[in-house]
């Protein structure tokens, strides 16, 4: 047996029967850019989150990008982020000019630590972005009193937490705006990138809209220099079909999720991941922490089981962050999970057979005793 690390082809085979006639007609009628179909899912993906505007935008880091902007993070600008994410949402910000200042993630579920957030904050902070990682929601009730304490813009990276709830609602909807990618591999995931802005605020919305048309609301009729990042007919049509699914997806990754739970309950060594009290995630990933974790990732790999690591180097020690004069040490919590933290297998179709191999496989690495579960960390705080 093979256990790929995810199976897009599965979730592919399920939506062609809706989406080939919607790409036939597109490809006739030249309708590529713009138009019905992405009207469509704007309208539909922001009643799913529950925001009154969606922008769709060409990826996930653009819309990052472009809330910053919208909400008016300029050149020079702090912008407090947390350090164990993919890299884009830093990016966002370096590319409009903003200086990223990185936060440790708290040590259970490797969030944007609140704290960490209070502490960072400067006269020149503008905007948080937490980051919704691994399909959970960031501790939004302890993040929101801090940006109103100082009068900072809440912008919600909302790439891996596509259908998650938290306790105050939707992720997605908490901030006063969010970006979301639907980058094939998401939860929500297009046929190429794509992305999208969910904002309640229309100023915002029409902020996005019109930057990323090339500045213009009125063709040829320029209010700024802004950019091309636009969503495709052909990326909408995959992505309303994927909606109608991701309730259902979600669930089972849920399902999943318990049954990984269940069986990694007699293997010693290999510490599982919880969900935030209130929060109902919807399982982007499975990061499960082990000592010796490459070696075990190196034997899964020999032995056909496909895991990854979210992310290897926090965002301070990348070579690509190297100018901005952190240390290592500095975040301790990122630093020490980086070594230990292991993505497995997780996706709708993953079946309690393929799960099984998975964990013979990683039992059979002979996981050293190290890595803890969170039953036994609670036992010893006890
Ligand atoms: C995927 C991702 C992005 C960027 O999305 P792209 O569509 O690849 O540009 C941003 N932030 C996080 C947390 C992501 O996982």
């Amino acid at each position: 047996m093979r256990v790929p690390f995810l199976d897009l082809v599965a979730q592919q085979a399920e939506i062609a029967d809706e989406v080939l006639p919607v790409w036939q007609a597109q490809f006739t009628s030249a309708a590529f850019v713009g138009g019905a179909e992405v009207a469509a899912f704007e309208r539909e993906y922001a009643a799913y989150i529950g925001t009154k505007h969606c922008v769709g935008v060409a990826n996930g880091t653009d819309a990052v990008e472009l809330a910053l902007r919208a909400v008016g993070v300029r050149p020079g600008d702090e912008v407090i982020i947390p350090v164990n994410t993919f890299i884009a949402t830093a990016e966002a910000a370096t590319r409009l000019g903003a200086i990223p200042v990185f936060v440790d993630v708290d040590e259970q579920y490797l969030l944007i630590d609140p704290a960490a957030v209070a502490a960072a904050v400067t006269t020149r902070t503008r905007a948080i972005v937490p980051v919704h990682l691994y399909g959970q929601t960031a501790p939004m009730e302890e993040l929101i009193p801090i940006a109103n304490r100082h009068g900072l813009a809440m912008v919600e990276d909302a790439a891996q937490s596509q259908g998650a709830t938290s306790t105050l609602g939707r992720a997605g909807s908490l901030g006063r705006v969010a970006a979301t990618s639907f980058y094939p591999g998401k939860n929500l995931g297009a046929a190429g990138d794509a992305g999208a802005v969910l904002t309640d605020d229309p100023a915002v919305a029409e902020f996005v809209r019109n930057f990323g048309a090339h500045g213009s609301s009125v063709k040829y009729v320029h209010d700024r220099a802004g950019v091309n990042s636009r969503l495709d007919a052909v990326q909408a049509a995959v992505l309303r079909a994927k909606l109608r699914r991701l309730d259902r997806w979600n669930a089972a990754r849920r399902a999943a999720a318990a049954r990984y739970a269940q069986m990694l309950a007699d293997v010693s060594g290999v510490r599982v991941p919880a969900s935030r009290p209130g929060n109902e995630d919807v399982w982007h990933l499975y990061v499960v922490q082990v000592a010796e974790r490459d070696r075990v990732l190196a034997e899964l790999g020999d032995a056909g089981v496909g895991a990854a690591i979210h992310y290897p180097t926090p965002l301070h020690l990348t070579a690509a962050y190297a100018g901005l004069g952190y240390q290592e040490g500095q975040f301790p919590v990122a630093e020490a999970a980086a070594q230990r933290i292991l993505s497995l297998p997780m996706y709708p179709h993953l079946t309690m057979e393929q799960q099984r191999f998975v964990v013979d496989s990683l039992e059979r690495t002979n996981v050293p005793e190290r890595g803890m579960a969170p039953s036994q960390l609670v036992r010893e705080a006890l």
